[in-house]
């Protein structure tokens, strides 16, 4: 039995978060006696720990215990675990501990940009080709809560980010992809190299028949090739790859170096726009590691529905689709989402804005947007950035907006929510502001 997975032994959970309380969870079924430890005042009780440790009493809170759980959200190099380490305490994180308490089979999604969308898309695909199988990490549903509610999955599809890479010790993935690198959360991993470094840990264990993907038209990506143990695959737009899955023209095609095969027609993929092209490629080269046949694939590209706020299909009113794409918080995003629609746009953006030059989307908006309507704190300075590219309407708060928007549109238009900015000026979440949008938006009549 191993130190993680046999409960004699007193293991602190520091960070009661989604992801800490799921470990707490584990932990205690195990048979492990659990310390919850967090720096906040308020945490609500867990009813997994024998004890808690909050707030600023924490300097002793190390006596007795023989390791820790350390979540996601907190730096490896802060205090309290640099503490631990200097007294020998053995520290991981939830995907660690989750990995060494299964047996079942791991295909893991990394990256900057479409992780949730692709490990769900991949969870859809096999589950419809009769697979048992978790979507897990990331998602919202931690990989120890999937190890516990569902110990006989034939595979799980695991979201991982960069800070949960952290923390791994022995995880090892039979299928990892990384989607792509773009410079992201630079303040926790030093530089570039600190976060490409990071999502390379995704790998460090592979061997054998293990399976890396990587993404071919990713210019961040080229410095994790040739890196893994295992088997390297490609996925790409434009020109065939010997090893993975490729479009040509219209053509889908799945490749595993024996013999290339068509997976589906481009236009039968269920999800729009280029960035969408590429999750469904990463998806087949996985789902083709979980022993799909391509028609078994092509099934779960055209069918998936996608996910709740990532440019989500809400409904037609008066011949005009409404699109939310709440989880849009960054201008990033919103540039994906103005280049997977081609109708004549009415935009809804604004919030709490993530950067204070909105300049570079101006040529797009001029392309694709007819009327932008704005909300929230970045207001003005979105105005600013945007004038003269379409006309402008602020309208402050998503009711007017709406309201606005539907003044503004005709038969065949879209109105897309794609904030390009954070909600916390005037929401909780960016679930919250993607609810009320479509709660506004199935109550118009
Ligand atoms: P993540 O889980 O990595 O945050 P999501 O699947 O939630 O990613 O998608 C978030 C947003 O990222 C989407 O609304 C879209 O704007 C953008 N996006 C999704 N996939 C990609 C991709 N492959 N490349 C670039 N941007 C993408």
């Amino acid at each position: 039995m191993g130190y993680w997975t046999d409960g004699k032994r007193e293991i602190g959970v520091f960070g009661l978060g989604r992801s800490g309380r799921a470990a707490a969870a584990l932990l205690r079924l195990r048979g492990f006696s659990v310390t919850g430890l967090d720096s906040r005042d308020d945490v609500p009780a867990c009813s997994d720990c024998i004890r808690m440790v909050t707030g600023n009493e924490m300097e002793d809170c190390l006596d007795g215990l023989d390791g820790i759980v350390i979540s996601p959200g907190i730096d490896p190099s802060s205090p309290l675990p640099s503490a631990a380490r200097e007294l020998g305490l053995p520290i991981i994180g939830e995907i660690e501990l989750a990995f060494r308490n299964t047996d079942i089979p791991v295909l893991a999604i990394t990256g900057s940009n479409g992780k949730t969308t692709t490990a769900e898309w991949l969870g859809y695909t096999l589950r419809k080709a009769g697979l048992n199988v978790c979507v897990a990490g990331n998602t919202g549903y931690p990989f120890c809560t999937a190890v516990i509610e569902n110990p006989d999955a034939d595979f799980i599809s695991l979201e991982v980010s960069s800070y949960q890479l952290q923390t791994i010790e022995t995880f090892r993935p039979r299928g990892a992809a990384i989607l792509n690198i773009t410079p992201d959360h630079l303040q926790r991993h030093g530089n570039i190299e600190g976060y490409i470094n990071a999502k390379a840990r995704i790998f460090m264990n592979q061997h054998n028949n293990d399976l890396l993907v990587l993404n071919r038209d990713d210019p961040g990506s080229i410095p994790l090739a040739g890196r893994t143990d295992g088997l390297e695959w490609y996925f790409g737009i434009g020109e065939s790859i010997e090893a993975g899955a490729f479009s040509e023209g219209n053509s889908i095609y799945y490749s595993d170096s024996r013999s290339r095969k068509f997976v589906i027609d481009r236009r039968d993929i269920s999800l729009p726009g280029l960035h969408n092209l590429s999750n469904a490629l990463a998806v087949i080269c996985l789902a083709g590691k979980a022993g799909l046949e391509a028609e078994q694939m092509g099934e779960g590209l055209s069918s998936f529905p996608g996910v709740p706020h990532r440019i989500e299909w809400i409904r037609k009113y008066r011949g005009v689709s409404f699109i939310n794409d709440s989880k849009s918080t960054n201008p990033g995003s919103l540039n994906v989402a103005l280049k997977s629609i081609s109708k004549p746009v009415v935009l809804i953006a604004g919030g709490l804005a993530k950067e204070t030059d909105y300049g570079h989307l101006r040529g797009l908006i001029a392309d694709r947007v007819k009327v932008l309507i704005l909300i929230g704190d970045a207001s003005d300075m979105l105005e600013s950035c945007w004038s003269g590219t379409a006309p402008v309407f602020r309208e402050g708060e998503m009711e007017h907006a709406i309201k606005r928007a539907l003044d503004q549109s005709q038969d065949g238009d879209v109105v897309l929510l794609s904030p390009g900015c954070a909600s916390f000026d005037q929401y909780s979440s960016f679930e919250e502001r993607g609810e009320h949008f479509r709660k506004l938006v199935e109550g118009l009549n």
